[in-house]
C-alpha cells in the first residue's frame, strides 16, 4: 500500500474550465493538498474537484497574507487571461513571499475572418459604426463604452443577467459551450451587423467562426501581457510544474 505523505499545499486560483479541469488531475496526486479560489462572481460556480474558497484576497497584500497564513508551497494561477488584477496580485504576492508562481493562460484564438484588433473596450466600442446591432461577448464587467452609445443597438450575451442596462442593449443569457450551428443562428435570427469579443482563447471560438461565415466583422479586445513568470499553455504543463515544484512522492 502506497503511503500518503503530505508534500505540501497549493493555492490555484481559479475561475476557468481549465482550473477545474487541472484541480482534477491535481487531485490524483497522492499526498498533495489544492485549495481552489473563487472570486465569487458567480453565484453557482460549476463544482471544483477540490477545497474551495471564495471571494478577493484583499489584494496584492492580503493574498501575501493568506499564503503565509497557510504555508502555501506554490501557487498557480488558472484565472481567466482577462483576469488581469488577479494575476499582478498573484505575481506581487509570490514575489513578496517568494513563494513559486506559475501563470496558466490558454492560447490566443488567431485571428479569422474580417478581424480588427482593439487594445481595450472602449476602442472597440468607438469603433462601431452608427446603427451597427452588435452581439457582444464581452462580459458583464465593462458595459459602460455600449452603454454610452446611444446610437447603436448592442446584443449582451451573459451567463447571469445583469441589472440597469440602458434599452438599447439587450441582454440574452445562456451559458457555454455554444455550437457553431446555434452562434449562426443567433447572428441571423438577431441580424447581427458585427462582433465584440475579448480574446479569451479556448473552447469557446464557435462565434467567431459563425461570424467569418457570415462575413460578420470581428472587433477583438487583445490580451495584455501577463506578469514576468514562468507561463504553462496547458493543464498537462501546469501538472508537470507542480509536480516538479511541489514535490511528488509516496
Ligand atoms: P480581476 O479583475 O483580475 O480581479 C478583480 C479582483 O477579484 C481581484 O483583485 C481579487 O480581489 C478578486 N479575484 C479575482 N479572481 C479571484 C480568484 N480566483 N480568487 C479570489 N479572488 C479573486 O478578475 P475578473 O476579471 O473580475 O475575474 C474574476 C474571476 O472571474 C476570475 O477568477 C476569473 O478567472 C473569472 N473570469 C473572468 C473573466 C473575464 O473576462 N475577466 C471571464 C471568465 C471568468 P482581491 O484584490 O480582493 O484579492
Amino acid at each position: 500500500m502506497t503511503a500518503r505523505v503530505e508534500m505540501g499545499h497549493l493555492l490555484l486560483l481559479a475561475g476557468t474550465a481549465e482550473a477545474r479541469a487541472l484541480a482534477s488531475r491535481l487531485s490524483e496526486i497522492p499526498g498533495l493538498k489544492v485549495t481552489a479560489s473563487l472570486a465569487g462572481v458567480t453565484s453557482e460556480p460549476a463544482p471544483i474537484a477540490a477545497e474551495t474558497r471564495r471571494g478577493g484576497f484583499g489584494g496584492a497584500a492580503g493574498l501575501a497574507e493568506y499564503l503565509r497564513t497557510h504555508a502555501i508551497a506554490a501557487v498557480i494561477d488558472a484565472t481567466h487571461p482577462f483576469a488581469a488584477r488577479m494575476a499582478t496580485n498573484a505575481a506581487l504576492a509570490c514575489t513578496a513571499t517568494a513563494i513559486p508562481r506559475l501563470r496558466l493562460i490558454r492560447p490566443a484564438w488567431p485571428p479569422i475572418g474580417d478581424w480588427r484588433d482593439f487594445p481595450d473596450l472602449t476602442a472597440a466600442a468607438a469603433a462601431l459604426p452608427a446603427h451597427a446591432h452588435a452581439l457582444l461577448t464581452t462580459g458583464r464587467k465593462e458595459t459602460a463604452p455600449f452603454a454610452a452609445r446611444t446610437d447603436l443597438t448592442c446584443l449582451l450575451r451573459v451567463i447571469e443577467p445583469l441589472t440597469d442596462l440602458p434599452p438599447h442593449i439587450t441582454q440574452l443569457t445562456a451559458r457555454p459551450p455554444f455550437a457553431l450551428d446555434d452562434e449562426l443562428a443567433l447572428m441571423r435570427t438577431h441580424a447581427i451587423t458585427h462582433l465584440v469579443s475579448k480574446n479569451a482563447g479556448g473552447a469557446g471560438r464557435a462565434k467567431l467562426d459563425a461570424a467569418a461565415r457570415l462575413a460578420i466583422p470581428i472587433l477583438m479586445v487583445a490580451r495584455s501581457a501577463p506578469p514576468p513568470g514562468p507561463l504553462a499553455a496547458t493543464v498537462a504543463e501546469a501538472v508537470a510544474w507542480a509536480t516538479e515544484t511541489v514535490g511528488i512522492g509516496a
